[in-house]
């Protein structure tokens, strides 16, 4: 088992990873805050067995225990399913000594997580994530939130975990699609932090794509690391520090929004816009063309998608000018000038952008 902490003052707390670990749960949770009521959050997907295991576990541990379940999907994080929540939680008994617990991926955490933040000002709140995805990245840093019908993320909070516990054998079921667009955000921790782990990336891609469980505990714990590194040091995104986990988001956004989000998997948008920005840094001079050849063989050899998609690629420039991220029409990126060494860039001609949109 490996453990991450994550300093934030009074606001610390754990990630545990290890294969095994959901049959640990009441201990984990019991062990950090007093557990009589447990509002167990659960994909429909997940229930059976892994939220299942998790409330046996709670209940040895002498909580009383309530599920609630969610359908799969990002439709699901809505303000109309927080609020479905929330009376589910009052019809529970739920007060402000329950805790929650999200069993699930990123869409559960982020909603339960969300509910967690607001029911009766506030519940403590654990985090037991069951996609790579967010093992890897969503389930650290403490975002939480929903969609709006026009707008991805646009109510929520930063709300952080009293604890995340991380099982690895849960990834044993995860579709094989949903799990390589997870290690396109696994590459992107190499690329922007840590060219060693990078290397390690190339040097265990059978392992990797064997989901081999000690080359995923090495991962996860890994990322998990660097992100709490990045979140220790601005833990709101007030300093821009955390903008460098957006290497290849602008691109990636573009391609989402465009192809009507459900194209493509978030990860796999990742992995594309990351060969974008790649292509643009080289461009622009800041890194040569080896490290673009090195990424895309790494992602490449971890089966992730490389290409823009064929649409209009006004479309996807007007898209990048709309992202939360642009200040005043300025096309600003998050850019290589080394491997594991990102430096933000403000002020690309729009032109630049265009170009590096295909090889
Ligand atoms: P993400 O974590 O990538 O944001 P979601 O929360 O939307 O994604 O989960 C992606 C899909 O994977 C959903 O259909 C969900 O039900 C399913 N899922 C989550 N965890 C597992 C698992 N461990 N095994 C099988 N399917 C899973
Ligand atoms: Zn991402």
């Amino acid at each position: 088992m490996s453990r991450v902490r994550v300093n934030l003052s009074e606001r610390s707390y754990d990630i545990e990873i290890g294969a095994g670990m959901l049959a640990r749960s009441g201990e984990f949770v019991a062990s950090r805050s007093r557990v009589s009521h447990a509002v167990c959050i659960a994909d429909a997907n997940v229930v059976s067995p892994y939220a299942e295991s998790v409330e046996e576990s709670l209940r040895s541990a002498g909580a009383r225990v309530a599920r609630l379940t969610i359908q799969p999907g990002e439709r699901c994080k809505s303000v109309a399913e927080a609020e479905r929540l929330w009376n589910a939680m009052l019809a529970a008994g739920a007060d402000r000594k329950s805790v929650v617990i999200a069993v699930g991926g990123g869409v559960v955490g982020d909603l339960a997580g969300f509910v967690a933040a607001t029911y009766a000002r506030g519940l403590a709140f654990v985090q037991v994530p069951t996609t790579l995805l967010a093992q890897v990245d969503s389930s650290v840093g403490g975002k939480v939130g929903v969609n709006l019908p026009g707008a991805k993320n646009m109510v929520g909070a930063f709300w952080q975990p009293l604890g995340v516990l991380i099982d690895t054998a849960t990834l044993a079921t995860l579709p094989d699609r949903e799990y390589r667009a997870g290690l396109g955000e696994v590459v992107k921790y190499g690329v922007i932090l840590d060219a060693e782990f990078f290397a390690w990336l190339e040097s265990h891609v059978a392992e990797i794509n064997r989901r081999d469980a000690a080359a995923l505990e090495h991962i996860i714990t890994r990322c998990c690391r660097l992100k709490a590194d990045v979140v220790e040091a601005d833990e709101r995104e007030t300093i821009g520090l955390r903008a460098v986990l957006n290497y290849g988001h602008t691109f990636c956004h573009a391609i989402e929004a465009v192809t009507g989000y459900g194209e493509y998997l978030h990860g796999e948008a990742v992995a594309i816009g990351m060969m974008c920005a790649a292509r643009l840094a080289a461009s622009l001079g800041r890194i040569d063309q080896s490290l673009v050849v090195r990424q895309r063989e790494l992602l490449a050899a971890l089966r992730l998608p490389l290409e823009t998609p064929s649409v209009d690629d006004d479309a996807l420039l007007a898209a990048m000018q709309h992202d939360k991220k642009v200040e005043h029409g300025r096309l600003r990126f998050i850019l290589p000038t080394r491997l594991g060494h990102v430096e933000l860039v403000g002020d690309v001609a729009p032109e630049l952008a265009r170009a590096a949109l295909r090889s």
